[in-house]
């Protein structure tokens, strides 16, 4: 039997191992914190920081294969680990992801169009970069950034960019033009070992408060929109010589082309719903890539909206178990604050 290591033990590891259970798989998640999502669902934990030498000798010692389901691993771990065994997706990967301008420079090379960007380490620099986007963009860290933690919009209403570079400024910034965009889409996609290409349906995202609220197939694009999100996913795999699945958001502009938004080298929130929808779910898709078994089928047989159970909407559970044609998954987190990811739903429409 094959045993897989997994760096990172939250609800998507938790799936992840859930998934690879099915298939035989083994599994053994290293993470910092005792009693994570994971650990309910892997065969072991090595409780210890992701960066400890020790624990990912450990690791290594204990399985074939290495991926992660975080895309903050720290890229000296990974190559630590890629010395002794494979480790899936390559971590080029993650330091493609890690930081927000070599990312849109990476895409940028792939032939992709991403906002255009300015660096910005001073006050200075962010007058700079907003004065040639016409007063308007949007402010992120550069690294650590998720659920739209991090940013702040710049309107051209004569907000004050000095005071909000020192709210933000103490670590490197990068300023993106405002993408007056339609919708949001994603797609998740997979590369096998050998090289074989599979996606699922691209998804429609809807956010609040900057989280993820709702993912919706089919996704209302055209089909040029449809097979521009594949061909983009397609060249971002090959050209990372890529083992596993990715998610990668996109704006879709008015006129229907598309801007890349941002990439996780990792299974992605907005392909939940594929366990609903799908025979194949984007974790057992992932499994499957990672372990070098034949990539599954992607076809969707339902439509669907997946919506995230967030901080108190965990309280309106007992409804949703009533409802249906609907599939509950919880992350077995205990306490419910504000913001956190406490399940999700996906109603088959
Ligand atoms: P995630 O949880 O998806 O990793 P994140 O913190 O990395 O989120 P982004 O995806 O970069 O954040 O941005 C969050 C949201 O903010 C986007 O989905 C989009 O709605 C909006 N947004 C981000 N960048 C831009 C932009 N350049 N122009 C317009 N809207 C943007
Ligand atoms: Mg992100
Ligand atoms: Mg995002």
């Amino acid at each position: 039997m094959m045993t897989l290591g997994i760096i990172g033990g939250g609800q998507l590891g938790r799936m992840l191992a859930m998934a690879a259970a099915r298939l035989n798989v083994r599994t053994v998640i290293l993470e910092p914190q005792a009693d994570c999502p994971a650990a309910q669902a892997a065969n072991r934990q090595i409780t210890a920081p992701y960066d400890d030498e020790a624990a990912l000798d450990a690791l290594a010692d204990a399985c074939d294969i290495v991926t992660y389901e975080f895309e903050n691993v720290p890229v000296a771990a990974a190559a630590r680990l890629a010395r002794t065994l494979p480790v899936y997706p390559p971590p080029k990967a993650l330091e493609v992801a890690q930081d927000r301008v070599t990312e849109k420079r990476f895409l940028n090379a792939c032939g992709l169009e991403t906002a255009r960007f300015h660096a910005v380490d001073s006050a200075a620099e962010l007058a700079a970069a907003l004065a040639d986007f016409g007063g308007k963009g949007v402010l992120k860290t550069r690294r650590l950034g998720y659920d739209g933690k991090g940013q702040h919009v710049f309107r051209d209403d004569g907000e004050d960019a000095a005071g909000v570079y020192t709210r933000l400024g103490a670590v490197p910034l990068i300023l993106e033009s405002f993408i007056a965009f339609d919708r949001e889409i994603s797609i998740i996609a997979a590369r096998g070992t050998d090289g074989t290409f599979a996606a699922f349906d691209p998804a429609e995202n809807v956010h609040r408060n900057g989280i993820l609220h709702t993912s919706t197939v089919p996704a209302t694009i055209d089909a040029a929109a449809m097979q521009a999100a594949t061909a983009a996913a397609k060249a971002i795999l090959e050209t990372l010589d890529y083992v596993g699945v990715i998610g990668v958001e996109f704006f879709v502009r008015p006129d229907g082309g598309l801007v890349v938004n941002e990439i996780a080298p990792r299974v992605h929130n907005s392909g939940h719903w594929t366990e609903a929808a799908c025979v194949v779910s984007q974790f057992e898709q992932h499994i499957r890539a990672v372990c070098g078994l034949p990539l599954g089928d992607t076809a969707r047989h339902s439509d669907a909206v997946m919506q995230n159970l967030i901080g108190d909407d965990i309280h309106h559970l007992p409804r949703w178990l009533q409802e249906a044609r609907t599939l509950v998954h919880l992350y077995g987190k205990e306490e419910a604050r504000p913001g956190r990811k406490m399940g999700h739903v996906t109603v088959l429409t």
